[in-house]
């Protein structure tokens, strides 16, 4: 059998291998340094925000962002359903409650109309809200324009869960400057990667602040160690961010290449009735991180799970969409509003290998693939 084609394997080679000899070979070794502070300063250039705080993963900088903007137990934290379990964890962490919110259908990002009917109930029923956490739904950035009005409208703080979606736009402006302050992931499977990590994102120099100093032990600026708070060690070592450095400098070609993908993934099923490609009906905008279908099998006569495991048998990868969190038995008491799409895109969606590192030949491969299961 060849060797596993996985749905989005890490996209590293020489230049990331140069990268991490570099920082080794400089000494800096330990958590923080000039290599941190080089990719703190060039992510926050390319997102366009004035601070950026490298982190140990999405799942801290989700954390320490809900900490800064002042979320605390007994709160209610509103949030997409449709998404993967680390946004809600955070919420979690903090002793917060998370509320969850159905889907659009053409994106599976959260709706706008249903978030602001929850807000609308959660305050009927004089909860205290401590933020909003829209997700960015395998790279396409959700609608902004609409949720941060909703958000003023109630002066309800924004912290943007872009884990996906970065190197997308929304209306031009880039996913991670939305918000009162954003985070994103370098998990190993992400669109970029420093094998693991994260990064929170602010225009907010107090935010940023917060977070500098609640990832650092929320140590006091005393020559001996003095705490008053509770603090965590969530900073990312210098020797990844000289990773994610060599990583950065390639996001655009990597973009490009899932770009190209899907574009080969649309021209293999544009003529399959039944099978819709899950990209909002616009991917200019979207990182293309993940390209997935959405199967109406009552038009197709298959199911996604009859194409998965179609398609295991050739040792490629794929992968259903996210279960909604208020599907998940750990959240079985956990509020939400929901009106089936989400679950819907559960069960019909199906994610296709979609990483950069692919070569031609793993490409062909799938493409055929796929085409001898459509002939069968
Ligand atoms: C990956 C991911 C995270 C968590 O990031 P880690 O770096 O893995 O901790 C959070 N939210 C979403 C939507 C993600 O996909």
């Amino acid at each position: 059998m060849t060797e596993k084609i996985y749905m989005s394997a890490p996209d590293v080679g020489q230049l990331e291998e140069v990268a991490v000899i570099r920082a080794m070979k400089s000494g800096w070794v330990a958590p923080l340094g000039p290599e941190v502070d080089a990719f703190e300063s060039e992510v926050s250039q390319r997102v366009g925000v004035s601070n950026a705080v490298a982190l140990s993963s999405g799942t801290s900088a989700l954390h320490l962002g809900l900490l800064a903007l002042g979320v605390k137990p007994g709160d209610v934290v509103v949030t997409s359903t449709m998404t993967f379990i680390a946004t809600a964890n955070a919420i979690l962490y903090t002793g917060a409650e998370p509320f969850f919110v159905d889907s659009e259908l053409s994106t599976g990002n959260i709706s706008p109309a249903l978030l602001r009917e929850s807000i609308e109930l959660l305050k009927s029923q004089g909860r205290s809200i401590g933020a909003i956490v829209p997700v960015d739904l395998l790279g396409k950035a959700v609608n902004y324009t609409e949720i941060t009005k909703i958000a003023q409208e109630f002066n309800i703080p924004i912290l943007c869960d872009a884990a996906e979606s970065f190197g997308a736009t929304h209306n031009g402006k880039p996913a991670g400057s939305w918000g009162d302050a954003s985070i994103i992931s370098f998990n190993g499977n992400k669109i970029m990667t420093t094998s693991g990590g994260g990064m929170l994102l602010t225009n907010n120099g107090s935010i940023a602040q917060k977070v500098r100093y609640l990832a650092t032990q929320a140590r006091q600026p005393v020559i001996h160690y003095e705490h008053t708070d509770v603090g965590y060690n969530y900073r990312l070592s210098n020797v990844l961010a000289a990773l994610g450095r060599a990583q950065l400098s390639r996001l655009d070609d990597m973009i490009a290449a899932r770009r190209s993908l899907r574009s080969r993934y649309r021209d293999l099923f544009s003529a399959i009735e039944g099978v819709e490609i899950f990209d909002g009906g616009d991917d200019t905008e979207d990182n293309c991180w993940l390209t997935s279908i959405v199967v109406d099998s009552d038009h197709t006569g298959w199911s996604t799970s009859e194409l998965l495991e179609y398609l295991a048998t050739f040792n490629i990868e794929t992968r259903p969409l996210w279960k909604p969190m208020h599907r998940q038995p750990l959240f079985i008491e956990t509020p939400s509003l929901t009106n089936g799409t989400s679950e819907y895109l559960f069960e019909n969606g199906l994610t296709l290998p979609s990483g950069s590192a692919m070569t031609i030949e793993q490409i062909e491969i799938v493409i055929a693939s796929i085409q001898q299961f459509l002939n069968k």
